[in-house]
């Protein structure tokens, strides 16, 4: 009956309204807290990933090329996009050692490297590949009692201006004291100072391909040393099936120390004790168990120099772990080198110091100087680090020889496995022994 029938449908009318208000206002309750969960989300991942400046080409949102990164941390290992390339390495991503190298206050080489990194991001945001950058020379110079490397590059550019543009703008924001500027009022020929002093020459060549590089044989070495080794036998192995040898450098009282060196020996690598030494700021800086001081007499020096090598007796030789103290005393490193000497193990200075007395302190016991030209890794990203790689490769050019060392950061290995694909093979990658 159509009244009956019209009394239920009011009923259930006006029943239906409440229920539907209700079943709407969950429903928007709901997307408003999925939608606030997917924005934030995203937002901090982003973040994370904007922070490794010369990354940016694969983070999910592209970087505006009108601001430039400055990176917060530069010796922070850029553990996330790593670990994404490489998901093996996520036991790496607590480093084995609290501290892998000395900060030198006024580190002239540091600002070097933060140029370094304005022409890598002003290479990025102006969309040109790494791979249009050649190193034509390197060579060391002095500046202020500090070595650095000076650096004359070539840019071959399809199109200079958004390059320069973004460049000019990085230096002013990561390194106020830097200029660019043209030389001989060629607008493609241009420098780089820091504080007054040239550190890089750029030449952008007006044919954008890069030529062929030079075949003609040399005989050029570089030697890589990767040092703090001891921790993660995981990395050791990854290390050791690089399609070339790195000299492996461990920490004599790190947990894997042993099965770390039998992996170097069982490739037929060579094997450094990483000797800790007493550093500037010891003991905030710690340098870890078996650290030789200064203040040690002559005995203690030779007692703790023989614990450190009871625990590696195999190695091949021995370079320092910090000591930019240590190293800068020549009673203690006549004492160290003496000992050293008579065990027929050598010597590699890290140089962590500008100040190292080593070299002279060789000469009067008669032993082979042998030391560090480039730190691979103080600017812990992979861009960065293959930047280094081939300073190292061209500085082994000019000069005939570069030690490069380097630590197990992520970026490190990542770094290293990319060179591999790249790198020079005309040059020889040799033990440090055969230097
Ligand atoms: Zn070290």
């Amino acid at each position: 009956m159509p009244p009956k029938k019209r009394k239920g449908t009011s009923k259930k009318a006006s029943r239906f309204p409440l229920f539907r208000a209700l079943a709407l206002a969950a429903v928007v309750l709901l997307t408003g807290l999925t939608l606030f969960l997917i924005l934030r989300l995203p937002t901090r991942q982003a973040n994370e990933a904007a922070a490794p400046p010369v990354a940016v080409k694969q983070s999910v949102a592209p970087r505006p090329s009108t601001t430039p990164t400055v990176p917060e941390q530069p010796s922070q290992p850029s553990v996330p996009l790593d670990t994404a390339q490489n998901p093996q390495s996520v036991e790496q991503q607590t480093p084995p050692h609290p501290l892998t190298y000395e900060a030198v206050a006024d580190d002239f080489e540091a600002r070097v490297r933060d140029a370094d990194l304005a022409i890598l991001n002003a290479l990025n945001s102006s969309r040109q590949s790494d791979s249009v950058l050649r190193h034509r020379a390197v060579e060391a110079r002095q500046y202020r009692g500090q070595e650095f490397h000076y650096q004359n590059l070539t840019l071959h550019l399809q199109d200079a201006f958004p390059f320069l543009a973004a460049l000019e703008r990085n230096l002013k924001q990561m390194l106020p004291d830097a200029s660019l500027q043209t030389l001989d009022g060629n607008p493609r020929d241009l420098e780089i100072s820091i504080q007054g002093q040239p550190t890089h020459h750029l030449f952008i060549p007006l044919a954008s391909t890069p030529p062929k590089p030079d075949t003609s044989s040399t005989k050029a070495r570089v030697v890589i040393i990767i040092d703090d080794l001891g921790e993660s036998t995981k990395t050791a192995q990854r290390l050791a099936n690089l399609p070339f040898p790195v000299s492996f450098s461990v920490l004599p009282f790190t947990t894997n120390a042993r099965e770390v060196a039998g992996i170097a020996r069982k490739n037929n690598l060579e094997l450094l004790l990483h000797l800790p030494c007493e550093p500037q700021s010891y003991p905030k800086t710690n340098s870890g168990p078996g650290t030789l001081r200064v203040a040690m007499s002559p005995a203690e020096l030779e007692r703790t120099l023989a614990a450190n090598l009871a625990r590696l007796p195999e190695v091949d030789g021995v370079n320092n772990h910090m000591g930019s103290k240590l190293t800068q005393d020549k009673k203690a490193m006549r004492t160290v080198l003496a000992h050293l000497k008579g065990r027929g193990k050598f010597f590699v200075d890290s140089l962590t110091t500008p100040k190292s007395c080593v070299a002279s302190v060789s000469a009067s016991l008669g032993m082979d100087y042998r030391r560090r030209h480039v730190f691979l890794d103080n600017t812990a990203q992979k861009q960065a680090i293959l930047l280094q790689l081939k300073k190292a490769e061209a500085l082994a050019r000019k000069t005939g020889l570069a030690v490069a060392i380097g630590h197990p950061h992520p970026a490190t290995l990542a770094a290293l496995e990319a060179w591999a694909a790249t790198r020079d093979t005309k040059i020889t990658i040799c033990k440090a022994q055969d230097i």
